[in-house]
């Protein structure tokens, strides 16, 4: 059994410890622990230790376990799997972020289903930056219109990108992806003003990503141990 405080713990000083060496400020690189398929003691864990961000995967698993810890309402819930167009409206009105907008019906879905009463659902582009067919995200290019059309919805807040990419041992093919969604999260935020999240690097990557630029790292197996091979 892993010890979620100590991992959590390592998470932590290793973001910190990436950022100075890369000559960033650590408050500048969030960390999201992801908790798919974990039980909600594993996210009470990690809450005791002062931890708020959760990522999730499942529109349905997310709906749950919104219920089962209702009584931590400053938890801030973050939906970063594949987006189906009938889930749409368990994931605008259970969390706060959405990382993985990848098409117009879905932004559109999302911001028409948000409740207003529960302010503006923050949202990033998933942007497929490798060009997968297996991948969601929009090509690069694509993400300036995807954008537009964002800023234009009543109950969407256009935070900024996400990106998977390729698993690669390499360096410099890490390094390449991650410049490239660097590039594309500054001009974002040149047109803007509230683009501040660049939600890229994941254990493998972790070190290129955060000397690339990312604001936010997204950790699971690490922190809660790894997951049942098939939910
Ligand atoms: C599962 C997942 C992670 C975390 O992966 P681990 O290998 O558990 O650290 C990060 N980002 C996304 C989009 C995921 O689906």
């Amino acid at each position: 059994m892993i010890n979620i405080a100590d991992s959590l713990n390592s998470a932590y000083a290793n973001i910190k410890q990436l950022a100075i060496k890369h000559h960033r400020d650590p408050n500048t690189v969030e960390l999201l622990a992801v908790s798919k398929t974990k039980p909600i003691e594993s996210i009470v864990d990690a809450y005791q230790q002062g931890h708020r961000k959760f990522g999730e995967n499942y529109a349905s698993e997310l709906d749950q376990k919104v219920k089962d810890l209702s009584q931590y309402p400053d938890i801030e819930w973050h939906f970063i799997g594949p987006i189906q167009s009938n889930k749409t409206k368990l994931i605008a009105n259970n969390c706060d972020w959405v990382h993985s907008i990848d098409r117009e019906k879905i932004a559109i879905r999302l911001s028409e289903q948000r409740q207003t009463s529960r302010g503006k659902l923050n949202v990033l582009i998933q942007v497929n930056i490798d060009a997968e067919d297996s991948k969601a995200g929009v090509l690069l290019a694509d993400v300036p219109a995807l954008a537009e059309l964002i800023s234009n919805t009543p109950n969407l807040n256009l935070r900024g990108i996400m990106a998977i990419p390729r698993k690669s041992d390499d360096l410099s093919q890490q390094t390449h992806a991650f410049e490239q969604l660097n590039d594309c999260f500054v001009a974002l935020k040149a047109v803007y003003k509230q683009v501040d999240t660049l939600s890229m690097g994941m254990s493998g990557d972790i070190e290129a990503a955060i000397t690339h630029g990312s604001t936010m790292v997204r950790i699971g197996t690490a922190i809660f141990g790894a997951r049942e091979p098939k939910r």
